[in-house]
């Protein structure tokens, strides 16, 4: 059997991965606080850890792994929203959980074993909580129980810090009740317009990090296999899991993981630097759910990824000529493959033999192995943005000559296709062509934008002669002929 090597960053070592019971390996993975569509950084500890799933699976057999991703249901950013929007928290929650679901199906993500939500555990919480204050790990103060950080000294392990660096370099709430500043809330009071569940210790909610101990504890039992989650989790949600569930006596993880954040064109995403999207604006805008993936999995996850408009159209031209060279069928994946993923999840190396098949013909691996990644190429080779591909029309003089446009490469598919979108789309390149010719930039440029608009991407290319040409991507599967036509 194959035996996984992961870097465990409470060690700081890639170990040989040894589960607790072959038969049921266990995994938890923080998700998402459920009061906004998914940003695409969101998305990569799901497809991070979706390769784990499969790999695992794959390993250990399909029903001998079981992978609890959470939903944070209860929290302030959630009140937040309902108080701005006056809408009900049990709308805006379940919403976004419909969202969530959609959007990382797009990406290819398998959804886990068990989908807890924090709501349905605030009793076990609670218990939890309990047996904390009773064995002298928390305490209560002013309506708040406080866990004591000074109570467990191996606080600060996970992420290699002592508690007195962490007081200085971190933004600690400080409370008057807090008998140590980097104590943490297990419990709050709530007042009239927060959610709040009845206590010993009032009415009021949890803090964020006793949701995932309660239920990882209750799914996946006192000891389980991996946890997941991003790097920004360390310190201290991960930090503060690991105290609580040691000193509630459970063994909790025995590996730690956590994938690195995304960025977009080298720059952290935010609000503020207008580069911030959501998974859904990327889908909306014609990016398959599986060029997000492989775009994500061509980095590997420990290091930091950009995501670049580069990046996407490679991950299109490669996903299309894979999909239309492979060869469905159930083999199991390639050896190579295997032991790359395998390598604390080598995917960049996967995609690499993977294209090696594609580049040697091998159509039956190339298929089988890809699938192990989570591509089925069979499926993707039906939708419409791998199917219609692109339209190149060379620009070797016969426009000057006032010959009509011819079609050379990249042609795929167009058995498929609606004849009045192909001369819809040819003509469009003609015409975006002729501007370029005329050194009409202008115009060149505002066709471009509007092609755009309506799902066609222009781009200037060269032939493998060398001439000069034009590329018309089709990105969707619902462009109108008739408004490529009237486009000037
Ligand atoms: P949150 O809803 O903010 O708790 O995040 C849900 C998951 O997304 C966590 O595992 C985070 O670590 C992860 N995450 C958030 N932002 C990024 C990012 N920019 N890159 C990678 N992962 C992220
Ligand atoms: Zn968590």
């Amino acid at each position: 059997m194959t035996t996984l090597k992961l870097y465990n960053t409470r060690t700081r070592t890639k170990v040989d991965f040894a589960p607790i019971d072959p038969e049921n390996v266990r995994m938890y993975v923080c998700g998402p606080t459920v009061y906004d569509r998914a940003h695409l950084g969101n998305a990569r500890p799901v497809i991070v850890f979706d390769v784990l799933y499969r790999l695992l699976r794959h390993v250990y057999g399909q029903d001998h792994v079981t992978y609890v991703r959470n939903f944070t249901d209860v929290e302030d950013k959630i009140n937040a929203r309902a108080a701005e929007t006056g809408r009900a928290i049990g709308d805006i929650t379940e919403e976004t959980i419909g969202w969530y679901l959609e959007d990382m199906a797009a990406v290819g993500a398998l959804e886990p074993t068990a989908m807890p939500r924090a709501t349905q555990y605030i009793d076990h919480m609670v218990e939890m909580i309990n047996g904390l204050i009773a064995k002298g790990h928390a305490y209560e103060a002013e309506g708040h129980v406080l866990f004591a950080v000074d109570s467990y000294a191996e606080y600060g392990a996970l992420s290699g810090r002592s508690v007195d660096d962490m007081i200085a370099g971190a933004r600690v709430e400080v409370a008057p009740y807090k008998r140590n500043p980097m104590d943490f809330v297990l419990w709050k009071p709530s007042d009239a317009d927060t959610p709040g569940w009845d206590s010993p210790w009032g009415r009021g909610r949890p803090g964020w990090h006793i949701e995932c101990s309660a239920m990882a504890h209750d799914l996946l039992g006192e000891r389980f296999d991996i946890h997941g989650g991003g790097i920004d989790l360390q310190f201290p949600h991960h930090e503060n899991e690991i105290a609580q569930s040691k000193c509630a006596g459970h063994d909790f993880a025995n590996i730690w993981m956590h994938n690195e954040m995304l960025q977009v064109e080298g720059k952290k995403m935010s609000k503020s630097l207008g580069n911030f999207f959501t998974v859904r604006d990327l889908l909306d805008q014609g990016v398959p759910g599986e060029v997000i993936r492989f775009v994500m999995l061509s980095t590997h996850y420990r290091k930091p990824m950009d995501w670049t408009e580069k990046k996407r159209e490679e991950a299109v031209n490669t996903l299309r000529q894979w999909a239309e060279l492979a060869e469905e069928n159930s083999d199991p994946p390639a050896d190579d493959v295997v032991e790359a993923l395998s390598d604390d999840l080598m995917t960049r190396e996967a995609i690499r033999l993977l294209q090696e098949m594609a580049d040697d013909d091998r159509r039956r691996e190339l298929y089988s192995s890809a699938k192990l990644v989570g591509f089925d190429l069979a499926e993707i080779a039906k939708r419409p943005w791998a199917k219609l591909f692109s339209v190149e029309i060379e620009d070797g003089g016969f426009l000057q000559e006032g010959i009509d446009y011819q079609p050379t490469v990249g042609v795929v598919g167009w058995g498929e296709i609606d004849e009045s979108l192909k001369e819809a789309s040819f003509s469009l390149v003609h015409r975006w062509l002729s501007y370029r010719r005329e050194k009409n930039w202008a115009s060149a440029d505002a066709l471009k934008t509007a092609a755009l608009g309506e799902g066609v991407e222009l781009r200037a290319t060269k032939t493998k002669a060398g001439v000069n040409s034009g590329l018309a991507t089709l990105m969707k599967d619902t462009i109108d002929p008739l408004k490529l036509e009237a486009l000037r």
